[in-house]
This record gives structure tokens, C-alpha cells and sequence, in this order.
């Protein structure tokens, strides 16, 4: 498969998880199986009200991160921080706690050293949420070197994350992406990386039912990576992961950057890719990341 599938793939992946999960946001698996039974189709609604197709903090940072790298390869960190402020600025409808308060402490301070522990004490220590990690995606799409690569995606983490598990994640996962980006199968992958990240080995023994969706990062990526090791196609892993509900969009954001790159920008469904109201950013920052490998040949 040609490496811009997958490269268009991550990032509408990233979307259609953010834009189906979205209407489930907060949602016990009860309350989805009254409401929706089994949902499949990007409709809109839920407790943001959202449009059919409309992202939410999920894309616009995964956004957001890779604009920061195309605008500054070789030192994108600041960059990366103006355009989530400049998100920040648009007064998004979801934005998570941790987050919200390190970027208005950002705006008070002007100096991103003070953000990440700021939110890190405000939130008594509890800053091992998952956004950084729905958004990292980009830095493997975009960086050959894997040092560097695994260098970048620790630093847009520490900007708002200052929890090492949050750091921890993002790298776990950036270590996949990178992987499959360059064919490597999926279950070797995780075995591979996962000795460093012992913590995880528990996913393959999980039921489903033991799954807990909840906004903390370790949880989050335990739920993506059962999701994917557990179905055989994009669009089931991207399901199976919206429908366990609670922190809906951004456990099928995650799961969907995997499995988008994994399986290729073809394997989602169309009716999905349609609906996505920024699919034109979408294709755009595809183009210009392809660029970067046609120019190394
Ligand atoms: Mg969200």
C-alpha cells in the first residue's frame, strides 16, 4: 500500500472516530443500546450538539499538531502551541479540563515551561488524561527518524500533559503508527513495543466487558488497542470503540489513527469520509506530508 494511503488514512481515521464517538460522548453502553442500539453512521447530536460530520478538540488538535510540524519541521514545539492557542481563541465546544487549563494558563504566563505543571498541580496531580494523546498522531506520519520522532511526540505531550504516563502513551502508540505506516502487521507490532510498556501486556487477556472508557490515557489506549487487535477491519474497530460510550470520541478518534493507518484511507467507509466537514484540511495536510517523502526519493 502507498505510504500517502496510509498518511490519509491516520488522519481521516482520527476524524470519522472523533465524528461517530461524538454522538456517543458520556453515554453508558445502556443508554447507547436504548438510544441507538448499535451505532454505525456519523449522525450528529449528543451532548455537544454536533452537526453529522463535525469534529470535535480531538481532529482540531490532531490538526492543530500537524500544521505545527509542517510550519517548523525541525523545531515545531512553539509552533505547535500557537495553533492550539489560536483553536483555543475559536472557543471550541469540547475542549477536556486538563487542557483548558493549561492553555489559559499559557495565555496568562506566555511561556509553555509553566503550562503543563501548572495544570498538573491545579488538577491535584491528575494530569494522565488522554489529550495529548488524541492528537499525536501527525508526528508519526510526519518524522523518518524515529528518535526524533519519539522526541517531538514526547514534547507536544509535555505542553499541556506533564504526567509521565501521558508521555508513556503517546510514544507506545506513535511506535505503532510509525510501524504500520512502513507494513509492519498488526499484532507483531504491539508485541514488539509493548516489553517497554509492560503495563499494557494486560490487553490481550481483557474481555470487553472489562474495558473502562474513561478519559484516563492509560485506560483510553487499553480500549483502542483491544478494539483493534479484536476486529478485522476499520470500521468495526472504530465502532466497537465509539459504542462503549463514556469518553466515546476521543477512545474512536485514537482507535481510528491506528486502524486508518493500519488499513489504509480505501478502508473507510465511504459514507463516513463524505460526512467529515473538514475533510479538505484533512487532505491538504496529507498532500503536504507526502512532499517531505517524494523529496527523499
Ligand atoms: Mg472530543
Amino acid at each position: 500500500m502507498d505510504i500517502y494511503e496510509r498518511i490519509l488514512g491516520g488522519l481521516f481515521g482520527v476524524a470519522c472516530g472523533d465524528a461517530l464517538g461524538g454522538t456517543l460522548e458520556f453515554m453508558s453502553e445502556d443508554e447507547i443500546q436504548r438510544k441507538h442500539g448499535y451505532l454505525k453512521d456519523i449522525i450528529g447530536g449528543g451532548c455537544w450538539d454536533l452537526e453529522p460530520g463535525e469534529v470535535t478538540d480531538d481532529t482540531m488538535m490532531t490538526i492543530a499538531v500537524a500544521e505545527g510540524i509542517l510550519d517548523n519541521p525541525e523545531n515545531p514545539i512553539e509552533d505547535i502551541g500557537n495553533h492550539f492557542i489560536g483553536w483555543y481563541d475559536s472557543s471550541p465546544k469540547d475542549i477536556g479540563n486538563i487542557i483548558r487549563i493549561a492553555l489559559s494558563e499559557y495565555k496568562r504566563s506566555d511561556d509553555w515551561t509553566k503550562t503543563a505543571y501548572y495544570a498538573h498541580q491545579t488538577t491535584g496531580g491528575k494530569s494522565a488524561g488522554n489529550g495529548s494523546l488524541m492528537r499525536c498522531l501527525p508526528v508519526a506520519l510526519y518524522y523518518s527518524d524515529v528518535k526524533k520522532m519519539l522526541e517531538i511526540t514526547a514534547s507536544q505531550s509535555l505542553l499541556t500533559h506533564y504526567d509521565r504516563k501521558a508521555t508513556d502513551a503517546c510514544q507506545f502508540y506513535n511506535l505503532l503508527v510509525y510501524d504500520y505506516l512502513n507494513g509492519k502487521p498488526k499484532v507483531p507490532a504491539i508485541r514488539e513495543h509493548i516489553d517497554n510498556y509492560p503495563e499494557y501486556k494486560k490487553v490481550f487477556l481483557m474481555l470487553k466487558n472489562e474495558l473502562e472508557p474513561s478519559g484516563y490515557v492509560f485506560d483510553t489506549l487499553i480500549c483502542a488497542l483491544w478494539c483493534f487487535v479484536n476486529t478485522s477491519s476499520f470500521e468495526e474497530a472504530v465502532c466497537e470503540a465509539a459504542n462503549l460510550g463514556g469518553d466515546a470520541d476521543t477512545v474512536a478518534a485514537i482507535t481510528g489513527g491506528l486502524a486508518g493507518v493500519y488499513y489504509g484511507y480505501d478502508a473507510i467507509p465511504d459514507r463516513w469520509k463524505e460526512k467529515i466537514l473538514v475533510k479538505d484540511q484533512l487532505v491538504s495536510i496529507a498532500k503536504r506530508i507526502i512532499v517531505k517523502y517524494r523529496s527523499q526519493g
